[in-house]
């Protein structure tokens, strides 16, 4: 039997935790797409690339899932962690600076395959207002507020220049906007009650090349 619902709300949990979860739910949508029906916290753990132990901890943050011994059903699972990341319907997306990185992302269709749907683009360049790039036609920087009360714009993906950022951030804020994922490096200042998540691939190479580089290091040493 599939035992218990969720004990509290991922607001609290380590984010961490969370970035597990997204991962945790990808292996099980690769494991239903495969026509698998049960999984064992092993299998689990095997596929994410932790341990068993991780996984049953991570679960238990939100209650009781599956049975001891049997696992969890796949279905089930995903359904509970699409739930706890709040995946159970589309969010309204806008991208801010629809430059190159702006378009690209406008392009990607893995954006409304993961229920994110692109309602709105913007930018202050009037060379690119007007334009269509991923079924959205480019509006003003100035149309924001309006079109977040229209459209219902939950997220913004900020792709505009680091000089840009702060002011861009402040703009989508004040148009009620309370989620944002910045692409510009750097740290912009939000109100409380507003989630900026950075993405920053410059530094994810560096950790590769920190990797790397330790390596050599060791050999060195060695
Ligand atoms: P770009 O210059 O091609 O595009 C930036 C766009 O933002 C332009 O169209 C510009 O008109 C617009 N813009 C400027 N100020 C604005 C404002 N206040 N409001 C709305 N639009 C505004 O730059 P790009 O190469 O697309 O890069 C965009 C940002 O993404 C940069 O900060 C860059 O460093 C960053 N970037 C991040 C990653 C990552 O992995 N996170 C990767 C590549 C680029």
């Amino acid at each position: 039997m599939q035992r218990g619902g969720a004990r509290g709300t991922a607001r609290d949990i380590p984010s961490a935790t969370v970035g597990r979860l997204i991962t945790y739910l990808r292996v099980l949508n690769g494991l239903e797409a495969r026509g698998v029906e049960r999984v064992s916290s092993d299998l689990l753990a095997d596929e994410a690339h932790v341990s068993a132990f991780q996984v049953r901890k991570d679960l238990a943050y939100f209650g009781t899932f599956g049975t001891r011994g049997t696992g969890y059903t796949v279905s089930s699972l995903k359904g509970e962690l699409k739930r706890i990341l709040g995946l159970t319907r589309p969010w309204r997306v806008a991208i801010v600076g629809m430059g190159r990185l702006g378009q690209a992302l406008a392009d990607y269709p893995g954006l409304s395959e993961y229920d994110f749907d692109l309602v709105a683009a913007f930018d202050v360049d009037e060379r690119k207002v007007g334009q269509r790039h991923g079924g959205v036609v480019v509006r003003h920087m100035g149309e924001l507020g309006a079109a977040v009360a229209e459209l219902g714009l939950e997220i913004v993906l900020l792709t505009v220049p680091v000089g840009a950022a702060q002011a861009a951030v402040d703009a989508v804020v004040a148009a009620g906007v309370r989620g944002i994922l910045n692409f510009a490096p750097t740290v912009v200042s939000v109100p409380e009650g507003v989630k900026v998540e950075p993405v920053d691939f410059l530094a994810a190479l560096k950790r590769v090349s920190y990797f790397l580089h330790e390596g050599a290091l060791v050999e060195d040493r060695g």
